[in-house]
């Protein structure tokens, strides 16, 4: 059962179940989306409707943040762990390199995707990536729809900022297998 902030419905899996929960969707190519639900996300749904519903629409929704996790042992429905969406990266890619999965880093300033893409890739070879900066504008937008598309990821993961990555995640659903918003994570990978 989720445990409900504020009308958010946030998993309390552990960050082993959230791991298996995403291998299993890429082995069944099921399609789905991860929301790591931090303070200020969870509190911007309080002025945006559409925004609770679409995060209550995701198959997984982590409790990211020391607010989150404190907040439902509140409400009484503690949650097994903090899952931050760097956690969660950093256990996928052991897998993502195991599984030879085709990841897609989407995000951050030119440049810093590919670094961080690179630096994961020699730590955990064996699986294929593309990288791709988050400050694309709506003319570019087209191209790199059409670059994800024909890469085919099992994995795509967005760094565009929360809550743009998850509105830009629910627009374009047809993208991967597994879309996550990984917030400023690919800076911190990058290094
Ligand atoms: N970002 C982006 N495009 C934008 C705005 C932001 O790719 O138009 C990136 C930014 O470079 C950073 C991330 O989104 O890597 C946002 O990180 P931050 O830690 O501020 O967001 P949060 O983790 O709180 O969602």
């Amino acid at each position: 059962m989720r445990t409900d902030i504020l009308g958010v419905k946030v998993d309390r899996d552990s960050m082993e179940d959230t791991v298996q929960k995403i291998q299993k969707a890429v082995e069944a190519q099921k399609t789905i989306q991860v929301v790591t639900a931090n303070p200020e996300l969870i509190y911007a749904t309080g002025r945006d409707v559409r925004l609770k519903q679409l995060i209550n629409g995701a198959e997984i929704v982590t409790p990211d943040g020391v607010g989150v996790v404190w907040a439902a042992k509140r409400l009484g429905h503690p949650v097994v762990e903090r899952v931050t969406g760097i956690d969660l990266v950093e256990a996928l890619f052991p897998i993502a390199a195991e599984q030879a999965w085709r990841v897609f880093f989407l995000g951050s300033r030119p440049g810093v995707a590919e670094k961080a893409a690179q630096r994961v890739a020699e730590k955990h070879p064996g699986f294929q990536w593309q990288a791709a900066h988050g400050y694309f504008s709506s003319e570019e937008e087209p191209a790199l729809l059409m670059q994800i598309r024909e890469f085919k990821p099992d994995i795509l993961l967005i760094g565009l900022g929360a809550p743009r990555q998850e509105f830009w995640m629910f627009s374009h659903l047809d993208l991967s297998t597994v879309s996550v918003g990984v917030g400023g994570s690919f800076d911190a990978l990058a290094g």
